[in-house]
């Protein structure tokens, strides 16, 4: 395994690789959800590139960026045990030298849910990921489903700018209690952290109502918001069903499928988490 500081490095070790390269990225302090979307990676490619980098742009102001968690040499073992060919890991420098100043809108697919808490959110994801497909020049990519709306932004902007590569979601991988999986977990206190099963309580619950023909979006909308809302701990942030293209909000009979999705704080940690009900 190769870990490349630079651009050009990295484009230099890309130039040997033979065959369809599959690329995982990431911000680091791995985890099995990481380490699941470079294991379908490897399945599908001859060799795998995983980006491990914290990006700035991607933060707010009044953002964790500075407290985000790191542990690179923890992340290239684990990453080695995976047979992982490249690892990108820049500097913010080497990613955005003095003057950079495009960016990536990807219109109305970034407005709700996370792109409306996180202003400049998406715009910091997708100009980043550009930036990624075209230093590593992947055939597939892969994200994770737990961010949902990000899988969205992605493939709309590959879509809308011919990026000549295939987007892939990998299911949420969730710990044995149901929390899915997220370097910010070991933020949670341990009440916090017991506090935080409710995400998937509600999820669940809502699978379990549309299973039972439920369909109405702001029945389901409540369902979820009234499994948490009694949670002491937990701040509710956004309870959304929604379509699972467009985002928009369900508010009648929901189609075939639905994306419920939430975020929720618990004090300082803000957590997102969702399904798909139907369709897929
Ligand atoms: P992050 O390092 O949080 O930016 O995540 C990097 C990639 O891993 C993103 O595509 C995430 O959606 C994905 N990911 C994070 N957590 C999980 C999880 N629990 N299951 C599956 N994929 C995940």
């Amino acid at each position: 395994m190769q870990t490349l500081h630079t651009i050009a490095d990295f484009r230099r070790a890309r130039g040997k690789v033979a065959g369809d390269l599959g690329l995982a990225p990431t911000m680091g302090f791995l985890h099995e959800g990481h380490l699941e979307l470079v294991r379908r990676a490897r399945a599908e490619n001859d060799a795998v590139a995983v980006s491990i980098f914290v990006n700035p742009t991607q933060f707010g102001p009044a953002e964790d960026f500075k407290e985000y968690p790191r542990d690179l040499d923890r992340d290239l073992e684990l990453l080695a045990k995976e047979g992982v060919a490249l690892v990108f890991n820049p500097s913010p420098e080497e990613m955005y030298p003095p003057g950079h100043g495009t960016g990536i809108d990807t219109g109305p697919v970034s407005a709700p849910l996370e792109g409306s808490r996180r202003p400049g959110h998406f715009r910091g994801v997708a100009t980043v990921v550009a930036k990624l497909f075209n230093i590593v020049q992947p055939n597939r990519a892969y994200f994770g489903q737990k961010d949902a709306q990000q899988v969205q932004v992605i493939k709309r902007m590959a879509r809308d700018l011919d990026f000549p590569l295939e987007i892939v979601a990998v299911p949420t991988v969730r710990e044995p209690d149901g929390l899915a999986m997220s370097s910010r977990n070991i933020y949670l206190d341990p009440r916090q952290r017991v506090a935080a099963r409710c995400l998937y309580r509600g999820l669940t619950l809502a699978g379990e109502r549309w299973a039972q023909g439920e369909r109405d979006g702001g029945a389901l909308r409540a369902l979820v918001n009234e499994t948490i809302e009694p949670e002491p701990l937990a701040a509710i942030d956004y309870v959304s069903v929604a379509d699972v293209e467009t985002l928009h909000e369900l508010e009648g009979a929901a189609g075939p499928a639905a994306l419920v999705s939430v975020a929720v704080r618990f004090g300082k940690v803000r957590l997102i988490d969702n399904v798909v009900l139907g369709g897929v």
